[in-house]
């Protein structure tokens, strides 16, 4: 099946594969499966020397430009099991693509989708039994690029490292489909229009923890971020995109530039319209939010991600006010998405949009 592929197998001899998590505590980004994909770059060779290997420390030179400089990039995708244990991805090119432009942003290479993604299908086919079958789990992929010139000038490095390990995940919402209490931060911001806010760059997140931090003493989940200029208008929540449902019409903000263009938000927008749902992308400020949820036109609020799927926020706590949205419970939207994306993933609904890609 996988012939003409011009990748290396270096197996993890079966006595010492690892012993499977229990599949009822897997919870997120704990557990690795036994190999990894890895290819290298440098201006002679482009990329080179792709292998699926052992699940394994890297040595790297200490002065390697990614450790002072962040010159890294992400993704984050996950593999369903299906109906008659087909394996499945989401619109796994879109992540690639995604990678790409966030490579562009970043000075780093760009990847060959098509090879990557027929890699990837090797790796997950080697790591098949490692992608749980219990309702909501998947196996999640992180796609990565490092920047390993060992050089302690500022300039975009020469050779770069790019690799994908995979981690069994539990379902999202162990506890059942609840919502979230949400902090607004008026303070701090996320990303700024002209940053690099749109691509996934590992600053980013590193520069979101503070915040992240101060939310979660307050007793809240997730932060609100607002824009960088007035602090205003509504960006993302957390690490998701984010969507009110106000007066019938789903707005979620535009992808002016300090927005990470998230696949499961472009997904959500074309499923909810496919429904016949009126959509709309601008801006919407949170006096806005926050007046629609005073006088009960805001029906429901949501986040968007690959981790979570759909995020239902119950609660937003802005300057010592709390706002509650539909009396803190999921609305019928935000559950109907969740429900319906996820059947998309795993095969148990027709899938119009041509999202999902078989493995095997
Ligand atoms: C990854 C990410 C998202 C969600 O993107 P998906 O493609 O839907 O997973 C949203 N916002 C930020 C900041 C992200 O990093």
């Amino acid at each position: 099946m996988w012939e003409n592929l011009e990748v290396a197998l270096e197996k993890v001899p079966r006595e010492k594969m690892k012993a499977k998590p229990d599949q009822d505590k897997l919870g997120f980004g704990l557990h690795f499966t036994d190999h990894m994909l890895l290819m290298k770059w440098d201006r002679v060779n482009g990329w080179h020397d792709s292998k699926i290997c052992p699940h394994q420390d890297f040595h790297l030179d200490p002065a390697s430009m990614v450790f002072h400089y962040g010159q890294a990039i992400f993704e984050g995708m996950k593999a369903y099991r299906g109906k008659d244990d087909q394996i499945l991805l989401f619109r796994p090119k879109d992540n690639f693509e995604r990678m790409n432009a966030s490579a562009l942003r970043m000075c780093m290479p760009r990847l060959p989708v098509d090879n990557v993604l027929k890699m990837l299908r090797a790796l997950l086919y080697l790591e098949r039994e490692w992608i749980p079958a219990a309702e909501g789990a998947s196996l999640y992929i992180r796609p990565t690029m490092i920047a390993v010139d060992p050089y302690l000038g500022v300039r975009p490095s020469e050779t770069y490292w790019f690799y994908v390990i995979l981690s069994p995940v539990g379902a999202y919402y162990a506890e059942g489909f609840s919502p979230t209490r949400i902090y607004v931060s008026d303070e701090h911001v996320r990303a700024v229009r002209g940053g690099v806010g749109n691509v996934k760059t590992a600053g980013n997140y590193a520069a979101s923890l503070f915040t992240s931090q101060v939310a979660k003493k307050a007793g809240y989940t997730q932060v609100l971020w607002l824009d960088a200029c007035e602090h205003r208008y509504v960006e993302e929540v957390g690490t998701s995109n984010i969507f009110f449902l106000l007066e019938n019409e789903l707005i979620t903000p535009p992808l002016g530039g300090s927005i990470l263009p998230g696949i499961t938000r472009d997904s959500v927008l074309k499923l909810a319209e496919s429904w016949g749902v009126k959509t709309a992308e601008r801006q919407i400020a949170i006096d806005e939010v926050l007046a629609a949820s005073q006088d009960g036109r805001l029906q429901e609020a949501f986040g968007t991600g690959t981790a979570a799927v759909i995020s239902p926020v119950g609660e937003l706590m802005y300057r010592d006010r709390i706002y509650q949205i539909n009396n803190g419970q999921t609305g019928p939207l935000a559950q109907r998405l969740f429900t319906g994306l996820q059947a998309i993933q795993h095969g148990y609904d027709a899938d119009p949009f041509k999202w999902t890609m078989r493995v095997f």
